[in-house]
């Protein structure tokens, strides 16, 4: 996947069947389902695939146990059967982890017991493995460093994680592989009408300055949090139809909390569920969920948010963490559909919308990355009829993401699928590229160099964020890598000097706000 050849396919090609704006897990995953179908398709993402809220996510393949208390069996079902497809179309970037929800009454074994194994029933033939009650021994074996007081028991179940933003560019190069144009820093930032009726948008690739207009059949607006905007473009509007709330993580060294399980605490101070999560050899914490009224590009935690979470798993651990244990904290926005007046963003439905505007433009926001696909289906189903397009059925149902592998390798490089084979080769045959961006961690120039050419890393955030993970995983060592890396990427590129000192200077600044001790508002 190259963005020159994909900006080349713009220059020479303005009209399509199906444009999409957003390249996040929604509109990548249209782009895919549309593109696979065989219409024309092109997409187009502000900055970079994921960016938003897909990047963000607390990592899970999950159908949500918690919308089971919600009595949203409908929404559980659908997102179960998605997740075992996703398992199965994308096994490089998502895997079964085990979960363990420890007990401190005796009959809460038997109430969280019965739930979870209503859970697993309702995945079916596509059930990750068997729920079960565990004793109190068994529950210290699943986690060592849990604490022990009170506790009578444990209940294991079965879920999936996986990598959000690797995903996400995955689809995207599946989406290329089928023939969609797929373009990031590139943003819309107007609409073309005949009279009322959209025809096209106006777009303004973001690292040269060249502005396009591209014309469609039908538009798709899949901007998540930032859809209310375009909204008002296209409908001369001012109804707000996006209820943010976001959600924080702690990221911490995986030796505070031992063991290959998650752990999930069903009940919070305030009623939620949080998880502790290991991935990438470290410990996700989270997540909060408090209704903000500022959408930003890059949302900042608040400092209740974090006392919150530190306070919760000091309290379920032998571990004592503070502030400086935390390598990363790192924020969401929900972009939940908003329903009448609702205050306690916890309790609106996690499902998604999909709307024909007057304009004619598609409107498609809410639900989760583990129901991307089913959520495109959809979406392009209706945006066909309401096209007038001939109707072909989807076909992702069990279509590969792209460097998707019969079997899964070990190591670190796993992530790439078959990919890293290539990245395996470039290591092997330049001895340069075999060197690590960070003494402590494993990834190499190699990688770096593989996304520039390959998966359309155009800067130090695109890398640092999205491609390595680096940022979420350790902010201050992503911090020191950046010179060696934008020296490659400039290199790479053929950009100056000037260009590599703003890349660092601008990657500083947004990493500190994934570091808590310089999080200038506490
Ligand atoms: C804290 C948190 C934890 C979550 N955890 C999970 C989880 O564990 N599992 C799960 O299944 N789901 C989870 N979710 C839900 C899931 O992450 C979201 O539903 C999903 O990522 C939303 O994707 P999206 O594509 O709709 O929005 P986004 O990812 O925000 O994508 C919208 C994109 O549109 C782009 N854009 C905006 N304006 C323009 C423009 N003018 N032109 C071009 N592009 C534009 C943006 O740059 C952005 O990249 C979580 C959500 C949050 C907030």
């Amino acid at each position: 996947m190259n963005r020159q050849q994909e900006l080349d396919k713009l220059n020479s090609e303005n009209f399509f069947d199906i444009l999409i704006i957003g390249g996040g897990a929604t509109g990548l995953g249209c782009a895919v389902d549309a593109a696979s179908r065989g219409y024309k398709t092109v997409l187009l993402e502000k900055h970079d695939f994921s960016k938003g809220t897909s990047s963000r996510s607390t990592k899970l393949v999950h159908g949500g146990v918690r919308y089971l208390a919600q009595g949203n069996v409908h929404l559980v079902r659908e997102a179960l059967l998605e997740r075992g497809r996703l398992l199965r179309n994308a096994p490089h970037v998502c895997h079964t982890m085990s979960f363990v929800l420890p007990v401190y009454k005796w009959w809460h074994r038997f109430y969280y017991g019965f739930g979870l194994w209503m859970y697993e029933f309702l995945s079916g033939r596509l059930s990750l493995g068997r729920t079960r009650l565990l004793s109190k021994q068994e529950t210290l074996e699943h986690l060592p460093d849990l604490s022990e007081q009170n506790l009578c028991g444990g209940i294991l179940y079965f879920d999936g994680q996986f990598d959000d933003s690797r995903l996400a560019v995955n689809i995207a190069q599946t989406a290329v592989n089928h023939g969609a144009v797929i373009v990031n820093h590139c943003s819309v930032y107007d609409f073309i009408k005949e009279g009322k009726k959209l025809t096209g948008v106006k777009a303004r690739d973001e690292i040269s300055g060249k502005e396009f207009t591209i014309l469609a059949k039908i538009i798709i607006n899949a901007t998540g949090v930032f859809a209310d905007s375009l909204l008002q473009l296209a409908e001369n509007h001012a109804e707000q139809t996006i209820s943010p709330s976001q959600g924080i993580h702690l990221v911490i060294e995986k030796h505070f909390f031992g063991g290959t399980s998650a752990l999930m605490i069903p009940k919070t101070d305030d009623g939620r569920v949080i998880f502790t999560i290991p991935w990438h050899d470290k410990l996700i914490i989270g997540t909060t969920d408090t209704p903000v009224d500022q959408i930003e590009e890059e949302p900042k935690p608040h400092q209740e948010e974090i006392n919150f979470l530190i306070r919760h798993f000091n309290r379920y651990t032998t571990s004592r963490i503070s502030y400086s244990d935390i390598r990363s904290v790192y924020v969401g926005l929900r972009p939940l559909a908003k329903h009448g007046a609702a205050t306690n963003t916890s309790v609106l439905p996690r499902d998604h919308v999909i709307k024909v505007l007057p304009s004619g433009l598609v409107h498609v926001t809410g639900g989760k990355w583990t129901t991307y696909r089913s959520m495109a289906e959809k979406t392009v189903d209706i945006s066909v009829q309401s096209a007038g397009l001939p109707f072909y059925p989807s076909k992702t149902k069990n279509l590969r993401i792209h460097a998707s592998p019969d079997s899964v390798q070990d190591g670190y490089l796993s992530v790439y699928g078959t990919d890293s084979s290539a990245i395996e080769k470039l290591i092997k045959d330049h001895n340069l590229l075999s060197e690590k961006v960070h003494p402590r961690y494993p990834y190499t120039k190699a990688e770096v160099k593989w996304f520039i050419e390959n998966e359309m890393a155009i800067t130090l955030d695109d890398i640092m964020a999205r491609r390595l993970r680096l940022l979420f995983l350790d902010a201050e060592a992503a911090i020191e890598a950046a010179p060696g890396v934008a020296t490659l990427l400039a290199t790479c590129n053929g950009r100056s000097e000037e260009w590599r000192l703003h890349q660092i200077e601008q990657f500083n600044q947004l990493a500190k706000g994934y570091l808590c001790s310089t999080l200038s508002h506490f």
